[in-house]
């Protein structure tokens, strides 16, 4: 008899895993449930100013973490895979500042750079420049803030170091485990200095050669709706609409709301997963219920290009530190990051996408003329003219990012333990455990797929 997988979620990951598992074990039957009317998950494009995808959450993914290039490559997209053309970033600081070159997600390797920047006082410039003398402190309490003030000071934490990895996963660093930022883990564990370690680090970056970032000109959709067309084409079985309420034990295996498997991928935010092992695992329950999710609203404008001052389009967007901030936590200055997006001509529309709220400020409950008032209001405040958009789009992301607190990797590793002792055969996945980019979750699928792999093998044969 074939082996039968439930996969609960239909977003990159639930997607990644049940495409690789189709290829190592063809002829297992695999159903794939969503909750949504569509698959995607955090990823959706949709067309908005006569652009037909315009992405609502994630726009790009890295390619120096090799998954989701590799993907794209076997999906057959890599030519239509384009990369930003503007990269240069700002902080708004009561005034726009030029990210200083020489970060790595914020962090110094220049201390010439950080000197001309007026980002920071002097005084913040010396605390910093004091770093590379300073005892080894590990990773210390395992909090990103706390690491960094204690290297380098208030100023490149608040000013840098918080804002970017902020908002890239809407958190307040101070309560953000290392494991939740990799690279700044990395420089922690293995330098006394972590200037000194960024700096090895950009110094092979820059060895390496292409761009950083890469999305299909379709949208990041494109990559979600080609892994649905290649599981339909084998046979994999995509129910989307219902949302898995129960798994009950049923002899050697599970029952996922009354129907068999043999095996289950949970691949759904922690928070959502918690109630659906109460009956299985309570310890890994609550665990997972201890897990918090930063909610995020994304609103996108469209702005007449005439209204557009010609100096931003060499910017790709700015952050807004959290004591400067209201609502809006950054800006991308979608049309000229992506020239796909572009206008044809002077009086085509602009397109902003404009992130707001945050871990400790969730505003995805207000009303749409509130989300809209706010990002008019701020970002015409943060560049000095009033912004008259020709169409607006609010997208809300609920549970949008999981807030990876201090000693997460130990808490993972219970869980995945919980489970392999209380319920066998029950796999957890996905942005809430080992690494939140697009990437990372596509290296979960991947290595899920082999787990189910390995634990299916005595059924099949
Ligand atoms: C606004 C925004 C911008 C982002 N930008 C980037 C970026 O540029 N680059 C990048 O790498 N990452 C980015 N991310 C992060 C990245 O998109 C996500 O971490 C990743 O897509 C999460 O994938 P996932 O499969 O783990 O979870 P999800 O995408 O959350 O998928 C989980 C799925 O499970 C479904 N589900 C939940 N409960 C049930 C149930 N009971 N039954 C059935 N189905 C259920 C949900 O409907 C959902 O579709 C961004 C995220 C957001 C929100």
């Amino acid at each position: 008899m074939s082996a039968r997988i439930t996969i609960v979620g239909g977003g990159i990951t639930g997607l990644t895993t049940a495409y690789r598992f189709s290829k190592l074990m063809p002829g297992a039957q695999i159903t794939l449930i969503e909750a949504g009317d569509h698959v995607g998950g955090k990823i959706r494009s949709s067309p908005f100013a006569g652009i037909a995808g315009v992405d609502e959450g994630a726009d790009a993914f890295l390619t120096r973490i090799p998954h989701a290039v590799a993907l794209a490559a076997e999906l057959g997209l890599t030519d239509q895979l384009t990369s930003p053309a503007v990269v240069s970033a700002n902080v708004w600081w009561n005034g726009m500042h030029e990210i200083p070159e020489g970060l790595l997600l914020g962090v110094p390797s220049d201390l010439a750079t950080l000197a001309r920047s007026h980002l920071l006082s002097w005084r913040g410039k010396l605390r910093a420049g004091l770093e590379p003398i300073l005892p080894g402190t590990g990773v210390g309490a395992d909090s990103v803030g706390r690491l960094i003030r204690k290297r380098f000071g208030r100023q490149v934490h608040e000013r840098l170091v918080d804002p970017l990895v902020g908002s890239i996963y809407a958190a307040d660093t101070d309560r953000f485990s290392l494991a939740g930022v990799p690279q700044i883990l990395d420089l922690a564990s293995n330098n006394r200095s972590l200037l000194i370690g960024a700096r090895r680090a950009r110094a092979k970056v820059k060895a390496a050669t292409g761009p950083i970032f890469a999305a299909p000109t379709g949208g990041m959709a494109v990559l979600t709706d080609s892994l649905a067309e290649a599981l339909a084409a084998a046979d994999v079985e995509i129910r989307t609409g219902q949302s898995v309420t129960s798994i009950e034990r049923s002899g050697s295996g599970w029952l996922v709301d009354g129907e068999v498997a043999d095996a289950v991928v949970l691949a759904t935010p922690a928070r959502t997963t918690a109630p659906l092992v109460g009956a299985i695992s309570g310890d890994a329950a609550k665990a997972l219920a201890t897990f918090d999710h930063a909610g995020v609203v994304m609103v996108t404008l469209a702005v007449a290009g005439t209204d557009w001052p010609r100096e931003l389009s060499a910017k790709s967007g700015y952050l807004v530190p959290k004591p400067v901030q209201n609502w809006v936590t950054a800006v991308s200055f979608a049309s000229s990051k992506w020239a796909h997006w572009r206008p044809a001509d002077a009086d085509g529309d602009v397109i902003l996408r404009i992130s707001l709220g945050r871990d400790g400020r969730d505003l995805t409950d207000q009303s749409d003329d509130a989300l809209l008032n706010a990002a008019v209001t701020d970002v015409g405040h943060h560049l000095g003219f009033s912004l008259r958009p020709t169409a607006h789009r609010i997208t809300r992301w609920p549970l949008a990012f999981p807030q990876y607190r201090p000693g997460h990797a130990k808490r993972v590793t219970g869980i995945e333990a919980d489970l392999a002792r209380d319920a066998p055969g029950i796999f957890v996945a996905g942005a809430s455990y080992r690494g939140i980019g697009i990437p990372a979750c596509i290296e979960q699928g991947n290595s899920t797929a082999s787990a189910l792999a390995d634990f299916l093998e005595p059924v099949r044969n």
